[in-house]
């Protein structure tokens, strides 16, 4: 049964090994993560290397996104490593320090005294633990303490409603875009975008880089969702990741649930890739099956129209990397068939400006209405996939593409499927030949199933589709 949705996976030191890497992805990864927030760049190339090798070996396209740190704004470190914390203790964020202890704790972050408001609510390790600001003296933020625990190294801070100012991309950043290039990764994820200029100046800096990547926005602060950010943010990205971690943190969690159907909503509108991430199999890091509400975060996400759900600690550092994917393929696929596919009024009154466009929106109504076993599109860029996976037609959507790059970028799009041709000619005819070839061979079609082929001309041009036919398999081809 094929699977809609895709799972991207995060990389770690419980998915580093050759074997646990080859069994996810015979489990169905489709992206793995290689979060720069951890580890040196040579793991990241080491592992990117690895994972190319194992895609060849197992015969199953895997991209790879390189997922930068971004402006995190941490705590510095404690001396004995932690402390606890009780509510109403006083606390000092203090950005001259060195080591903290019960009084007080150092900032990496220095701009934060600057940014910091008596009054302002400070959420520490993703808002398990709340200060409120009482006053500001020079370097040093005085906090009491809302919500106390246990406070350890390098914790995160947000602000309850956002407007921490640091600048989109550190200059590790710059230097991890450097290396992600150099590994050739399919997607590049931007952290704590605030505008479409961040996301701008990454892809400059990619293209400098020589990198090709197709660039994600986190969707993690609260500046970002006003909707007219969040379009600005899409209209400068390939895609989005609804960052319910940090999310949460600086919204608030309640919001978080409709906020992901309101920017999947909008993503797909305007043709954009949709990433869920955070917690979605937590309890999976240490347990072997999925609770109930995880089960149904998953097929929510999937509902909501989502083209990809992420795990991220569940396979980089949980116990059960395999079966917390075996688990998420499960749930999608069930969800994914509780849906009937129906064309809306939304499919009915899109409007169309370009050619390759309306040739993938007539393939996917006839699709649709014909009942085919498949569409295939003979695509250079991945854009016709791209603009047919927007929608849902019910039928799977086969990529077919001579280009080694395009095949990996399409791993994320929802009902999309690479698949490799060699023909390099420039006669249409035994071009359709050999894409209903590789159908057949591959076991998605048989003699007789009705499929629906685009095409474009003069062959080999990037955005250039301009033509659709439907074919029964091994009937000869009159054009
Ligand atoms: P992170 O991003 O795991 O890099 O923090 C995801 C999130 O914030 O949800
Ligand atoms: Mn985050």
């Amino acid at each position: 049964m094929l699977r809609s949705t895709k799972i991207v996976a995060t990389l770690g030191p419980a998915s580093s090994d050759a074997a646990t890497l080859e069994r996810m992805f015979l489990a169905g990864v489709d992206v793995v993560r290689l979060n720069f927030s951890h580890g040196k760049a040579a793991d990241h190339v080491a592992r990117a290397e690895l994972v190319r090798e194992i895609s060849r070996k197992t015969g199953r396209t895997v991209g790879i996104m390189a997922d930068l740190q971004g402006p995190k704004i941490r705590i510095g470190k404690f001396r004995d490593g932690k402390i606890t914390l009780g509510k109403g203790d006083l606390f000092t964020l203090d950005a001259e320090r060195e080591l903290g202890d019960q009084d007080g704790v150092g900032l990496d972050y220095k701009e934060l005294p600057r940014e910091s408001r008596a009054g302002d609510l400070l959420l520490l390790d993703d808002g398990r633990i709340v200060f409120e600001v009482l006053e500001v003296r020079g370097q040093v933020v005085h906090c009491k303490v809302i919500h106390g625990g246990v406070l350890s190294n390098n914790k995160g801070i947000n602000r309850k409603g956002g407007g921490l100012s640091a600048a989109a991309l550190t200059a590790k950043d710059m230097e991890d875009i450097r290396t992600a290039a150099a590994i050739n990764v399919d997607y590049v994820a931007v952290s704590f975008p605030a505008t479409g200029a961040d996301m701008s100046q990454a892809r400059q800096l990619m293209h400098e880089a020589g990198g090709n990547a197709l660039l994600i926005a986190k969707i993690e602060r609260a500046e970002a969702v006003v909707p007219a950010t969040l379009a600005d943010i899409m209209a400068a990205s390939d895609g989005i990741m609804v960052a319910r971690g940090d999310l949460a943190v600086e919204v608030g969690d309640a919001s978080v649930p409709a906020l992901q159907k309101r920017m999947i909503r909008m993503a797909r509108e305007m043709n954009k890739l949709t990433i869920t991430a955070t917690q979605m199999m937590e309890s999976m890091i240490s347990s072997p099956i999925p609770t109930r509400a995880e089960v149904s975060d998953v097929a929510n996400a999937v509902l909501d129209g989502t083209d990809a759900v992420m795990l991220s600690a569940e396979t980089a550092s949980g116990q059960y990397p395999v079966e917390v994917i075996e688990a998420m393929h499960r749930v999608c696929l069930e969800a994914e068939q509780s849906q009937v596919v129906t064309l809306d009024q939304e499919f009915l009154n899109r409007v169309f400006t370009r050619v390759d466009q309306s040739i993938a929106m007539a393939a996917l109504f006839t699709a649709f209405h014909l009942k085919v076993k498949a569409i295939a599109t003979l695509t250079e860029s991945g854009s016709t996939p791209l603009w047919m996976s927007r929608m849902n037609c019910g039928v799977p959507i086969y990529a077919l593409t001579s280009q080694a790059a395009t095949r990996y970028r399409t791993t994320l799009f929802r009902d999309t499927y690479p698949l490799m041709v060699m023909y390099a000619g420039n006669n249409r005819e035994e071009q359709l030949v050999e894409a209903e070839d590789v159908l057949v061979k591959n076991g998605i079609v048989s003699k007789g199933d009705l499929i629906v082929l685009t095409i474009g001309e003069p062959l080999g041009r990037s955005g250039g589709t301009n033509t659709m036919k439907i074919v029964r398999v091994g009937e000869e081809h009159h054009m």
